[in-house]
């Protein structure tokens, strides 16, 4: 009975970009959701062991898959990569989260717009918002969805990504949270949700 099951995606370039683009959303759907798809397009040396981990903190169960490409050269991949996404993510998925279009980052773009070419058949799509050193953001993001949950937990979840953490230094972790504040502050201010993701929609279907 699988083809019941509520299932929802997310789709990143390296092992770290699920959790701080939607590290809060990933606690909510697993309340909501039976299966979580989560899909990892490169590979990186101690990035999977860091990844498990880090999801050890934020859920107890989701299918992990790591695409044999190499950091860095996805763009060079998309048509590839967009075949795998196509085989991977079933087609009864309800939701697919993935980086957004305004990056910098080529890896970060390529994922996104590979990912895209599943929107014709997946009901809602959203782009996550990304905070990394290696993004620079030229054009605005314009978040329409938001997402509340435990910061605490998402930068727990974070910190076993510690490579990065080390190459970054603990500002980077400060930014984070200082994201979700914002984006609280800037947009649900009154509910005192304490900290958001923000999310661009592609697209939503609304049930009856
Ligand atoms: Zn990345």
């Amino acid at each position: 009975m699988a083809k019941n099951k509520k299932t929802v995606a997310f789709i990143g370039a390296h092992a770290d970009d699920i959790e701080l683009g939607a590290g809060l959303a990933i606690q909510k759907f697993a309340k909501t959701h039976d299966i979580l798809i989560i899909i990892c397009s490169s590979q990186g040396k101690n990035r999977l062991k860091e990844l498990k981990n880090s999801l050890n903190e934020l859920i107890e169960n989701c299918n992990i898959y790591i695409l044999p490409l190499d950091e860095n050269t996805i763009y060079e991949h998309i048509g590839t990569l967009a075949q795998y996404l196509d085989k991977i993510v079933p087609k009864n998925t309800e939701y697919i989260f993935t980086h957004n279009q305004h990056q910098t980052h080529q890896d970060h773009k390529a994922v996104s717009t590979a990912t895209l070419t599943l929107a014709r058949r997946i009901p809602n799509v959203l782009l996550w918002e990304t905070v990394s050193p290696s993004e620079i953001n030229l054009s605005s993001f314009n978040p329409q969805a938001f997402i509340s949950g435990d910061m605490d937990k998402k930068i727990k979840a974070i910190q076993c990504h510690k490579s990065q953490v080390k190459r970054y230094s603990p500002q980077w972790i400060d930014a984070i949270k200082g994201l979700g504040a914002l984006r609280a502050i800037q947009f649900d201010m009154y509910n005192g949700s304490g900290y958001l993701e923000a999310f661009e929609i592609v697209k939503t279907i609304i049930e009856e």
